[in-house]
């Protein structure tokens, strides 16, 4: 991609309205764009990191057996009443229409994705099985201040599981439990697996949280084994369930996901059972699983920052090469260009003609882990510069060797 032609503006002045670190980068670098509190459009470059850090959800919910599916947006009135979340969801988000029809814009979906599998669950022949969606949400969150990790409307990935028997939804349970460990270590991040409060329908949930300074929940961590509790849950005084201690240290973190067993809670209100072996019909057991897409691109950006710029994780960078052409080194660049896309490698080509000073101040925003630099300088020793983002040293790489050592 061509920076000249490219839908995005970096900033040199930061937004005034929220000081958290992912909004005012992601802003600045030209991610994402401001719509009003809570609210965010994503420019080509935010975008293709979304849609990265998505694609490894979606990975992993496959290898997991999840099929993927797509629910609306727009609610009934009447499947939230059913649940009594239409007046128990402080956050759920209602609308009326001119022709005098109520609804609500969806926060989470168990109430579409519940009376929808009575349609295909009939039998124990028709269990286990599990559905997931990456899709946009909406909640009418009183305080939507700090960037994409606490939006209106945001990103979510939500699964759920339909099992014959308690064990079963265990079973599967602990299964998505190691996926969401690989997932967030694929996306470069340590998510501590912490007990919290599960609602109304289990003792407890379990959330995954990610330590920082900007999250808001404070959790409980073990000293000696690094088992985590959400403040919400702990007591003092109380012993680590995984190795006795009683000493915690406390921490501010951010919750990037959250599983729960809801047992029968769903099944009961819209009447899903199923026949058994042995004739007789019983209610389904589900678990539902969330991962917050949109606020782990926040997060990322909190981890992964110096006082420059971004700094992204590989696996989510929007390219993986900045090249650069400075005077001179043009005609030079633009062939490098053309073989980097001819070997399958993300490039964003910065061919505008500014400053060595402007390109390497909004490389260094914009934070793709690779930068190359094309100049007449560097062309007199026939190489090109080469620096990762994450150090300060850049080397001289022979013009003829770049590529094939970028696609290594
Ligand atoms: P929180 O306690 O932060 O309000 P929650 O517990 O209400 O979140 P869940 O219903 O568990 O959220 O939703 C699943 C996941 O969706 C969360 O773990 C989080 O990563 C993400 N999420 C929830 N609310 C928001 C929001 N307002 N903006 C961005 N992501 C969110
Ligand atoms: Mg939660």
């Amino acid at each position: 991609m061509k920076q000249s032609h490219y839908f995005l503006k970096t900033s040199k002045s930061s937004p005034t309205d929220d000081v958290s670190v992912n909004a005012r980068l992601l802003e600045q670098g030209g991610f994402v764009q401001k719509v009003m509190a809570g609210v965010y459009s994503y420019l080509p470059l935010g975008w293709r990191v979304l849609s990265k850090i998505e694609n490894i959800v979606r990975q992993e919910m496959n290898a997991v057996g999840g099929q993927e599916i797509f629910m609306p947006s727009l609610h009934p009135k009447e499947n939230w009443i059913a649940t009594g979340r239409w007046t128990e969801l402080d956050v759920l988000l209602k609308i009326k229409s001119q022709h005098g029809y109520e609804y609500a814009l969806g926060p989470t979906h168990e109430e579409i994705v519940t009376p929808m599998s009575t349609q295909v669950i009939s039998s124990y022949k028709d269990l286990p099985i599990a559905v997931y969606q990456i899709q946009t949400k909406f909640r009418d969150e009183a305080r939507a201040k700090s960037g994409l990790m606490r939006g209106r409307e945001f990103r979510m990935k939500d699964l759920y599981s339909f099992h014959s028997s308690e064990e079963d939804m265990e079973q599967y349970y602990d299964k998505v439990v190691e996926s969401y460990k690989k997932t967030f270590e694929r996306l470069g991040l340590n998510a501590l697996y912490t007990e919290a409060s599960g609602g109304t329908f289990s003792k407890f949930s379990h959330e995954f949280q990610v330590e920082t300074e900007s999250g808001e929940d404070t959790l409980y961590v073990c000293e000696k084994c690094g088992m985590a509790k959400n403040k919400e849950v702990f007591q003092d005084g109380i012993e680590c369930t995984a190795c006795g201690l009683t000493t915690w240290k406390q921490i501010s973190a951010s919750e990037v996901g959250n599983i729960f067993k809801l047992q029968h809670k769903y099944s009961t209100n819209f009447n899903l059972k199923f026949t058994g072996q042995d004739g007789q019909q019983n209610l389904v057991y589900m678990g539902c699983y969330g991962i917050g897409t949109s606020r782990l691109m926040g997060v990322i950006v909190e981890k992964f920052h110096d006082e420059k710029g971004i700094m992204w994780p590989e696996a989510v960078a929007p390219f993986k090469v900045h090249l650069i052409s400075l005077k001179g080194g043009e005609e030079q660049a633009e062939k490098l260009y053309n073989d980097l896309l001819t070997a399958g490698i993300e490039v964003l080509y910065d061919d505008r003609a500014a400053s060595a000073g402007v390109k390497f101040a909004d490389s260094d925003l914009i934070g793709i882990p690779y930068r190359v630099v094309v100049s007449s300088r560097t062309l007199e020793k026939n190489s090109v510069e080469l620096k990762k983002r994450s150090e300060s040293e850049f080397s001289l790489v022979e013009i003829g060797a770049i590529v094939s050592w970028l696609a290594k």
